[in-house]
């Protein structure tokens, strides 16, 4: 596809919003929408995906990029997301093995003066045994114990006058973006309509007079400047921390249902750190840790970055733009320094990247939830339906996208049956528990392009092979090339 049929088709999509009834209409292209969308088209329904900016603009590519259980949510004693995480986990290695790998984690047990208590580090393993056993396992290996000399070979700054031993578990990585976007295309493959840079403005409710009246779709304007409306049996709000705004255009008022928790990572040079795995370090004064993960591999055993984090703090400001402030970066600092200990301190003058998200958490009904801190507050997602049959799904995570699509799918499809939409009677039950995303392939996951574009690499390589000068860095110090800038203008 050149760039004027990439026109053509975006022209075509619109006029498919513009002209067709959906079962569903998503709103919202982050991983929790594409995730919906991809599994009601997989059912058989008529699915259309709206999302305002880039698809996986929004939290969705400022992750930690884990695909994890979360060890801190098991000492929380959230057993039940564990389990589903681990599961949803293994399910993501198999459907995507391209942008979806496994990725070693060392806890280093700091006991030699106290930096990590005894006590604590006790309690680590019997966590790291109950991890395994809610699901860890499904990866083929269990944690195991290192010796300080091996831990030290993992990441040779390590301040060795502390270190006495290390746990070694296995969680998985992946790029968040590509994954959002892998979702989105695999929709599209089976059926799907799917516009960016297409915001929803308005609800269409079946009598304009009746605040209650059913929506029956949604009024939007495209990035053009193009104004319509687009019908559809169900509307699904998965805006993440828009969510609100959603409801409001639904209920009016100022209903709360979300608490943005901001959270930010910084990037330094991998010289500084050289951890050849990922490194759970504490975070001196407070009672969380941090991940250190090493970033871009070179091919050779080393990388080029490390990124450290996350925070995780109420926010206040404009949800459009969370920023990460000096305070954000100098508390990821001192984790840090306070873990390696090179020939001097790692400064902000070394940090290289930022970048800063926001957890769309659900308000907890209780209240109780509401005044507690962001990090203990439940990573659940939530599914609501409002009086008109708007479905808000909220809360979550990356790594559990599929369960809650299902969930979303699920309810939207009693919604539908509710208004007596003739699909419903054909509609497949949820089919993504083995459903391999766009591009799903084993080869080389070393290599930059397949790792990014799975199979699809080969048609990367053949732009390249027709002009040379698309196989130019498009940023020097970093392995994306332009053909891939091209290929996304295209085809993404
Ligand atoms: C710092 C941080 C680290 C995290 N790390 C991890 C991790 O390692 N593993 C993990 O499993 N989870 C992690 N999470 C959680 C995970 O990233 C989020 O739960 C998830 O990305 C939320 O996705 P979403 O689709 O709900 O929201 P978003 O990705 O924000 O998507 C919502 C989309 O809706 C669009 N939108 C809004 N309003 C409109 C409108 N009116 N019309 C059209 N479109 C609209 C927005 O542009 C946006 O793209 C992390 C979160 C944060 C903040």
């Amino acid at each position: 596809m050149n760039s004027g049929s990439a026109v053509t088709a975006r022209r075509s999509a619109f006029e498919r919003l513009r002209t067709e009834t959906f079962d569903l209409l998503v709103v919202g292209g982050g991983i929790t929408g594409a995730g919906v969308a991809l599994d009601a088209a997989a059912r058989g329904l008529r699915v259309a995906i709206v999302e305002r900016s880039d698809f996986a603009s929004g939290t969705s590519s400022k992750s930690s990029k884990l695909i994890h259980g979360g060890l801190r949510y098991l000492q929380q004693g959230d057993v039940a997301l564990v389990y589903e995480a681990l599961h949803e986990r293994q399910r993501l290695l198999r459907n995507a093995p391209h942008l979806v790998r496994t990725l070693p984690f060392m806890i280093p047990d700091m006991t030699r003066d106290g930096v990590v208590s005894r006590k604590i580090a006790r309690a680590l393993g019997s966590a790291l045994w109950m991890y395994d056993l809610t699901g860890g396992w499904r990866v083929g290996k269990l944690h195991r114990r290192l010796r300080a000399k091996t831990a030290l070979a993992h990441m040779p700054t390590m301040r060795a006058d502390k270190l006495s031993s290390a746990y070694l578990y296995f969680d998985a990585e992946a790029d968040d973006a590509r994954l959002t976007l892998a979702l989105v295309q695999s929709a599209v493959a089976r059926g799907a309509v799917a516009v960016n840079y297409c915001s929803v403005t308005g609800l269409l409710k079946e009598s304009s007079q009746n605040a209650t009246g059913r929506i029956v779709g949604a009024s939007v304007r495209t990035h053009e400047g193009e104004k319509f409306d687009v019908r559809a049996g169900v509307v699904v709000n998965a805006t993440g921390v828009w969510g609100d705004a959603m409801r409001q255009m639904d209920v009016g008022g100022n209903s709360v249902t979300i608490r943005p928790a901001k959270g930010i990572h910084i990037t330094v040079p991998w010289e500084l750190v050289q951890n050849d795995i990922a490194v759970v370090i504490p975070v001196p004064g407070d009672k969380r840790s941090l991940f250190v993960v090493p970033h871009m591999p070179n091919g050779d055993g080393t990388y080029r970055y490390t990124y450290v984090g996350t925070t995780d703090t109420d926010y206040q400001g404009s949800i459009d733009d969370p920023q990460c402030t000096q305070d954000d970066i100098d508390y990821c600092l001192r984790a840090l320094n306070k873990a390696v200990s090179g020939s001097r301190a790692i400064t902000r003058d070394d940090v290289v990247g930022t970048w800063a998200g926001l957890r769309p958490l659900v308000v907890s009904s209780d209240g109780e939830a509401v005044k507690g801190r962001t990090a203990d507050l439940s990573r659940r997602h939530k599914v609501i339906v409002s009086d008109s049959g708007m479905v808000t799904i909220t809360g979550g995570k990356l790594t559990t996208y599929r369960k809650m699509a299902e969930h979303t799918v699920d309810t939207a499809l009693e919604e539908l049956r509710k208004s007596n939409v003739a699909t419903t009677t054909r509609a497949k039950r949820c089919s993504t528990k083995r459903l391999s995303l766009h591009g799903a392939t084993s080869r080389d996951r070393d290599d930059h392009l397949v790792s990014r574009f799975g199979s699809h690499a080969s048609a990367i390589r053949a732009m390249i092979a027709a002009d040379a000068s698309l196989g130019a860095l498009l940023i020097e110090g970093l392995p994306y090339l332009r053909a891939e800038a091209v290929y996304a203008a295209r085809h993404e």
